[in-house]
This record gives C-alpha cells, structure tokens and sequence, in this order.
C-alpha cells in the first residue's frame, strides 16, 4: 500500500487519504465518532476527508456519510435563512 503523498496543491486526495487512514485502523467520524469501515466499504458509503486549516496546521478530518448529509442540510437551511431573512419573520 502506498501513502499519500504531499501534493504542491491545496487539493485533498480523498481516496488516498482514506487509505491512509484505513491503514491506520484509527479512523473514526470527527462528529459522531463512528468508525471507519474498510476502505472500499467507506468509499462507496460516502466517508468523506476534509481539511481543516488550523492556526499552525492543518489537520485532516474525517466525515460519515450521516454528519456529511446531516451538515450538507443544516448548510443550506443556514443558506436560505442568510439569503431570505424576512421569510422567518411572515406572519403565519
Ligand atoms: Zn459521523
């Protein structure tokens, strides 16, 4: 198995990070701390990688695919809300 190698880009290699971590054994969901399946199991569920900048690193994070739709939804009522302020406060 290989490891992940630096890329001079700020893309994250999703797949090679989940191998990686897999690898591991290690991998837990940074929300609910479900565990990470088997690397194919995790890539065809959805399990996600994400970075998140720090102050002096950054660090890698793993999603579920639960936490990933629960967010991708809270994201866009947060969105709506941003877009369209009046529509909460219409009188019913
Ligand atoms: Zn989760």
């Amino acid at each position: 198995m290989r490891l992940v190698k630096a890329s001079k880009t700020s893309d994250l290699d999703v797949n090679g990070a989940l191998h990686a971590i897999c690898s591991t054994g290690r991998g837990r969901c940074w929300h609910c701390d479900r565990k990470l399946p088997a690397v194919e199991e995790a890539i065809s569920a959805g399990w996600y990688v994400q970075r998140v900048d720090g102050q002096r690193v950054a660090s890698i994070i793993l999603v579920c695919p639960k936490c990933r739709r629960k967010r991708a939804d809270s994201n866009r009522k947060q969105l709506l809300r941003n877009l369209s302020p009046s529509a909460c406060d219409a009188v019913q």
